[in-house]
């Protein structure tokens, strides 16, 4: 199947073989004639399937073809949950109107706010952003929605999650008119939160459910270690470091404060490491991820602020240095490995104080994770009977099924794109459920 095949322009076809991109995956095979039809959409597909280019390319091939409802206000909205997830969807778009006269903009919490006022008066036709700083616009009326004719949100799940609702309600209010369109894009949207929501946002969804949030990543080898305390992770994670197949690597901790800490001890014994964390500047953040995706350091230790949406396809390795506690926070950490087509492998370690979070994510993928054993490095802990834990809530869980992507043939690996602004990570952010927004 081509591009052209799903109503894309042969244009953008080109633009993406020079991507080594050729033929549309799953999602963007569902999605992108569903879109171009003028439906809206609630889609779910596993981490790595390409959701990006399946909202993007019916957003430019529309602003390409289709007459503008305005002049002025933007044609096409695009909602991310963070700064560094804001900034690679923007990065994608630009390489996609590349040599098009289409105008687009980033708008993002931390940079400056005249500037941005600036950028939108030149009338963009796609403005990108984080919800936060978009509402600011929308308060200052420095940007209005009354012509919008696309509303995508990317990681919608998340963006409520960090407590957005009531900048979600106040960009709904403003685009309201007959003709909106708007998408809704996640690895894992079946939360009950996510329903009352689209039902405010979306008129007759078509739901592309192409993976189920709880369902096995095929490409992704997913294995746990039992540990005892401090030391013995340490000492395994030294085991998994010095293997000869580990690529780039992200490592996860459960504070920020893990992270500076465990960088600190990785780095006296010679592993290579820099820590994500929310007390550096933006631009050392961005510094770090800048060089992260230019490879040069092999290992990030980071938090659940850097789950979702980070597309590096040389990491090779992801490891949860301790269990997050919500299961789709796992799903969208290990899906940061065996991206588009590539293996990856997840390797976690388990210890007394992670057990409430094993079980929870144990019941959500229905069971399906194995524990293995390191040599001279097995744990004499051997697990918490259930009744003496306290239980984290169950997360509801999708039904259906997903299809082998295709691999992306023509050009080796690349490094991921240089991320250019601030990025938005903040170490200790609370992860789930709420009150007011923090991270952005
Ligand atoms: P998701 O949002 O579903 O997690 P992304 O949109 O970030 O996935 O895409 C993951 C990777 O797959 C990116 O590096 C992207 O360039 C690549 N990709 C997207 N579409 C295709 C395709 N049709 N063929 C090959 N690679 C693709
Ligand atoms: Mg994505």
């Amino acid at each position: 199947m081509h591009f052209t095949d799903l109503g894309i322009d042969t244009r953008l076809e080109t633009q993406l073989a020079h991507q080594g991109i050729t033929q549309p995956t799953d999602i963007q095979a569902h999605a992108v004639p569903t879109a171009l039809a003028g439906h809206d959409i609630f889609a779910q597909s596993k981490t790595g399937s390409g959701k990006t280019l399946a909202f993007l390319l019916p957003a430019v091939q529309r602003v390409m073809k289709q007459k503008a409802l305005s002049k002025r206000d933007p044609r096409v909205l695009i909602v991310a949950p963070t700064r560094e997830l804001a900034t690679q969807v923007f990065t994608q778009l630009r390489l996609l109107i590349a040599g098009t006269n289409i105008k687009a903009v980033k708008i993002l919490g931390g940079e400056n706010f005249n500037d941005q006022i600036k950028a939108l008066r030149n009338d963009p036709h796609f403005v990108v952003a984080t919800p936060g700083r978009l509402a600011d616009h929308l308060n200052q009326r420095s940007l209005q929605l009354s012509g919008l004719e696309l509303l995508i949100f990317d990681e919608a799940d998340r963006i409520l999650d960090l407590g957005f609702t009531d900048q979600l309600k106040l960009i709904n209010e403003l685009a309201d008119h007959r003709l909106r369109q708007t998408l809704l894009f996640s690895a894992t949207l079946d939360h009950a939160q996510v329903d009352a929501l689209s039902r405010n946002l979306l008129k007759k969804p078509k739901q592309i459910m192409l993976s189920a949030a709880n369902e096995q990543h095929s490409d992704i080898k997913q294995t746990l270690y039992l540990a005892d305390h401090l030391d013995h992770k340490e000492a395994l994670l030294e085991h998994f470091l010095n293997q000869d197949n580990v690529g780039q690597c992200i490592i996860f901790t459960a504070t920020r404060a893990d992270t500076s800490r465990l960088s600190e001890s990785l780095n006296s014994k010679d592993f290579k490491s820099v820590a994500l964390a929310g007390d550096l500047t933006q631009s050392k953040r961005l510094d770090i991820m800048d060089a992260f995706s230019r490879e040069n350091f092999k290992i990030l230790i980071t938090t659940d602020v850097a789950s979702r949406g980070l597309d590096l396809l040389s990491v090779t390795h992801v490891i949860n240095f301790d269990l997050p506690k919500h299961a789709e926070e796992y799903v969208h950490r290990i899906g940061r490995t065996g991206r588009a087509g590539f293996k990856g492998n997840a390797l976690s370690l388990v210890g007394p104080k992670d057990w409430a979070s094993y079980l929870a994510i144990k019941s959500f993928l229905n069971d399906e994770l194995s524990f293995a054993t390191v040599e001279g490095l097995k744990a004499k802990f051997k697990g918490i009977k259930e009744k003496q834990v306290a239980p984290i809530k169950p997360t509801k869980k999708a039904v259906t099924t997903n299809k082998p992507q295709p691999k992306r043939k023509a050009k080796p690996k690349k490094p991921a794109a240089p991320i250019k602004a601030p990025l938005n990570i903040d170490g200790d952010t609370p992860m789930r459920r709420k009150k007011k927004p923090e991270q952005e």
